[in-house]
């Protein structure tokens, strides 16, 4: 979009304070991820859970000098408002204005599964073709929808833009703003259904989308969907496609037999080798097909684009680099909008010093001048250390990088250059077309090299932290516990992430932790848990908050607090005990403890206690006794106190037993790994840990054979052995030797053979098909998931996390 201030006003019917002439290219909702300010409005939007107002000052802070706003605050200057009755209202409108004002070849997707994988997979397959634009990860929602459409510029040709709807009704807003002339309708399943009387509600919710589209192309493997459309829709050009031959695209041979896939297209047969032949993959193909067919892309073409397709998870890896680096790995694709999100990915760190290797984009159609311009104008706005381009077309324009930046022919000269390992204490990120195998600079200044990886998947926490806080009212604070290493999960990298997404309180166990935390530059309120004696000056100078939970600590710790000349009152919270015997004051002690801290100059910044059994339904009784034991003494001690510190008991599993009793905080831990005692509870989690390896050797192994050390296994057939690198000291215990414990591999459990070894196990695995060398094994995920993990250790999730040993390399993976 390119609009005035002026014509935004008109065209949305809003007021203008400030200066009316001023240009308005992009619009951003999220104060931290401001991807430029240059020609930026901010647009402070009020949701059910969250009040987009709050964010304004950071936008300002960032730079943005045009906020969109239902209120003006007047203590910002220099700022030009535009004040809108409703934000969404607002945002609606214009992108209605906009969209109706391009000229654009649209393409628009709904259904329930599916519209992000087939966005991203026409996205790949077209935007070599036409200057495209598509919406930004699954944006799809009543402000998702608008705010991908505000993108189009007058460069693009074609739109494509998924459509998501999860109430009655929404449909015909999105229609409004929206009217796709190619329609998609992919699988219609029960994700979404829970606001809708009937399937057959739904479906016609849906294909209201398609009311003005010339094309409709449906899943025709749903009879009731075929039904409606025809219904509705007689005078449109209607193709359905599917597993079934009904459909005027399908699948013609038999997919379990044959090296191909052969797809039926109006009588012509399309063939493509296919690696993943799962239902859903293959049922997307066919859309992917007939949307290429209809858009006059040759047979030829659509199947080496169907072969240059990657899993369109495109996930960013972050990698603990050599000399403290934090390496950013996308060596997989190359293209102008996977380059925007890697470079918002990096934002998202605070390292200072960033490096980027970037090669030639490969295969556009497009002006290389206009498309290396681009791509200069993105990279210089992020201001590099230095930057590494590799190829002989970018190379031509380095001249517009206006970092420090060296050019290479092939990503070997750079390798044999070694600038990239003398690097220190940088983010780098490296973005490459796939031909240039840049994952070879990933191999080169990587940390660690194992096949062993501990995987966690940052999305998963945020989601399970949105789970536990949809639970909550919207005011409750919640602090996050990454004591003890995040257990063993990493805490730095845990805690940046949870910073990012406006974490209130961070909780670790002794005050190293905090201060390592705080060098790294976490800024947030760390509260430490267990203050020893010899840590008070280093909380002092480290801006930390400790638990007193003793008279004993509280006077030395004031002491320190006296002797460092720290001149306001210093924040400490106070822990009360009330069951579990433990660390805390006791009822009989608040009195003196009033008193002692009403002469001291220390501030309680919150009132806290734990419970020992939240997570235990049999003690329900018992948890209940210690909650009334914590609002009668907490309550008291304000009273005494004079003034009201925040309070809070409730950790992961008492958010969701007790959340009555949530006061003005909640301690999440172990529920934001997605792990709860509750089976209701846990399939509304995600799962964040995976553990990996792959397999050494496969063995078969003589009958009457023994295997491992003291020859505790032995087999009673010719039997097939896997070894593996992963041993009870990397963190598993022994005691799941001798076919207690299981591993899986290919989704099918192995059973672990013989006594485990310092480095290494063994595994049968005759019932495992198709098994070979290489292939991955997971420790622990989803089968087995970890808390079955935790039953073959005879332990609690908790204890198999934080045992995993520091050798086990820890890789974040985030979308
Ligand atoms: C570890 C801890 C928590 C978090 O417990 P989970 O069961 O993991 O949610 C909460 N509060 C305190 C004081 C803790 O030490």
């Amino acid at each position: 979009m390119n609009y005035t201030v002026q014509q935004i006003a008109e065209i949305t019917n809003s007021q203008i304070i400030g200066d009316k002439n001023l240009i308005v290219k992009t619009i951003a909702f999220d104060s931290r991820i401001i991807y430029s300010t240059k020609n930026a409005a901010f647009i402070a939007i009020n949701t059910q859970k969250n009040s987009g107002e709050k964010f304004i000052e950071a936008a300002i802070d960032r730079g943005i000098t045009i906020i969109i706003s239902e209120h003006q605050f007047p203590q910002f200057e220099n700022v030009t408002w535009i004040i809108v009755e409703n934000a969404i209202d607002f945002l609606q409108k214009l992108a209605k204005y906009h969209f109706e004002n391009s000229n654009l070849q649209s393409i628009g997707i709904t259904g329930s599964n599916g519209k992000t994988i087939l966005k991203e997979w026409l996205y790949q397959c077209l935007w070599n073709e036409f200057p495209t634009v598509k919406s930004p990860k699954s944006f799809n929602s009543q402000i998702g929808l608008p705010l991908s459409l505000l993108q189009i510029n007058e460069s693009h040709k074609l739109g494509i833009f998924e459509v998501g709807i999860s109430k009655p009704n929404e449909m015909q807003k999105l229609e409004n703003i929206f009217h796709p002339q190619i329609g998609l309708l992919t699988h219609i399943g029960t994700a979404h259904a829970a606001n809708f009387e009937s399937e057959e509600e739904l479906i016609d919710e849906k294909i209201k989308l398609f009311k003005d589209s010339e094309t409709v192309i449906y899943n025709g493997d749903n009879e009731l969907v075929g039904k409606k459309i025809k219904e509705l829709y007689s005078s449109k050009k209607l193709i359905s496609y599917g597993f079934k031959d009904h459909n005027k695209v399908f699948i013609k041979n038999n997919i379990s037999k044959d090296e191909n896939i052969v797809v039926e297209y109006f009588g012509e047969e399309i063939s493509f080798p296919a690696n993943q032949r799962d239902e859903a993959t293959l049922t997307n193909a066919l859309a992917l097909i007939t949307v290429l067919k209809e858009l006059h892309i040759e047979n030829q073409k659509i199947v080496e684009k169907i072969n240059a397709l990657k899993a369109v998870e495109m996930r960013l890896e972050a990698i603990e680099g050599i000399k403290n680096n934090i390496v950013i790995n996308d060596s997989f694709n190359l293209d102008l909008d996977s380059l925007k999100t890697a470079l918002q990915f990096l934002n998202e760190y605070n390292k200072t010093k960033k490096s980027l290797v970037l090669t030639d984009i490969v295969g556009v159609n497009s002006n290389s001048q206009e498309l290396y311009e681009e791509v200069s104008e993105l990279v210089n706005e992020q201001k590099f250390d230095s930057v590494f381009l590799i190829g002989d077309e970018i190379s031509k324009f380095s001249d517009l990088f206006k970092s420090k930046t060296s050019t290479f022919i092939n990503t070997q000269e750079l390798i044999d250059s070694k600038y990239l390992t003398e690097l220190e204490n940088q983010i780098i990120l490296l973005k490459g077309a796939r031909k240039f195998e840049i994952e070879k600079l990933k191999d080169l200044v990587e940390l660690r090299k194992h096949d062993t990886v501990l995987e966690v998947n940052l999305n998963a926490i945020l989601h399970n932290i949105n789970y536990h806080k949809s639970l909550l009212k919207p005011e409750t604070k919640m602090m996050a516990m990454v004591k003890a290493n995040s257990y063993g999960l990493g805490s730095y990298e845990i805690s940046e992430f949870l910073q990012h997404h406006h974490i209130d309180y961070l909780g670790v166990a002794y005050a190293d932790e905090g201060v390592e935390l705080r060098k790294k530059g976490i800024t947030t309120p760390i509260v430490v848990m267990n203050p020893e004696q010899h840590s008070y000056d280093a909380i002092i100078e480290y801006n930390l908050e400790p638990e007193i939970y003793s008279f004993r600590v509280l006077d030395l710790f004031y002491e320190a607090v006296q002797k460092s000349g720290y001149d306001k009152k210093f924040p400490i919270h106070i822990k009360l005990e009330t069951g579990m015997h433990r660390l805390g004051f006791k009822d009989f002690e608040l009195d003196q403890l009033s008193e002692t801290l009403n002469e001291r100059n220390l501030k309680v910044q919150s009132i806290f206690s734990h419970l020992s059994s939240s997570d235990v339904p049999e003690e329900k009784e018992f948890t209940l006794k210690q909650l009334d034991i914590f609002e009668k003494n907490s309550s008291y001690f304000i009273e005494k106190l004079g003034y009201s510190p925040l309070r809070h008991i409730l950790n992961s599993s008492g958010i969701t037993s007790y959340t009555n009793h949530q006061y003005d905080m909640v301690r999440i831990g172990i529920g934001m790994l997605g792990e709860s005692p509750s089976s209701e509870i846990q399939k509304q989690l995600q799962s964040v840990v995976s553990f990996k390896t792959v397999i050494s050797q496969i063995s078969m192994v003589e009958k009457g054979e023994s295997v491992g050390y003291s020859r505790k296994y032995k087999t009673d057939h010719l039997t097939k052995i896997a070894t593996i690198p992963v041993g009870y000291a990397d963190g598993i215990p022994r005691l799941i030797g001798n076919e207690i414990g299981k591993v899986g591999i290919n989704k099918t459990l192995a059973p672990i053979v013989g006594s485990i070894c310092m480095d290494m196990m063994m595994l049968n695995v005759d019932n495992i098909p198709n098994v070979k060398e290489g292939d991955t094994v997971t420790v622990f995920n989803s089968k087995p998931s970890l808390k079955e993990f935790a039953e073959y250790c005879k332990t609690i999730t908790y204890e198999v996390l934080t045992s995993i040993s520091p050798r086990v390399k820890r890789i974040y993976i985030k979308d």
